[in-house]
């Protein structure tokens, strides 16, 4: 399982069971209570139309697909806003 920090976007890899998330985020120092399961399939699926429109490394060299890189973060966001809207419609 995945989960991400809704305050900064970042992402939890091979998470077995919730109980093994720490009790902060590790980027942003966010409570527990702010992390959401997660769904990477959604994730390869919008990074593979962006992929379309913009060059991976960006200009510094840094890898945009990364897994805690700034764009991933921002996509993750949309996601997480995206999959509550449906929810709660
Ligand atoms: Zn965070």
């Amino acid at each position: 399982m995945m989960y991400v920090c809704t305050a900064c976007g970042y992402l939890f890899e091979d998470v077995s069971s919730p109980e093994e998330l720490p009790e902060v985020c590790p980027n942003c120092n966010a409570t527990k209570d702010k992390f959401v399961e997660y769904d990477p399939a959604l994730e390869a699926w919008v990074k593979k139309a962006v992929a379309q429109h913009i060059a991976y490394p960006d200009e510094e060299g840094a890898d945009l697909r990364a897994p805690n890189s700034a764009l991933s973060s921002h996509i993750r966001f949309a996601i997480v806003g995206a999959v509550r809207q449906l929810k709660q419609s």
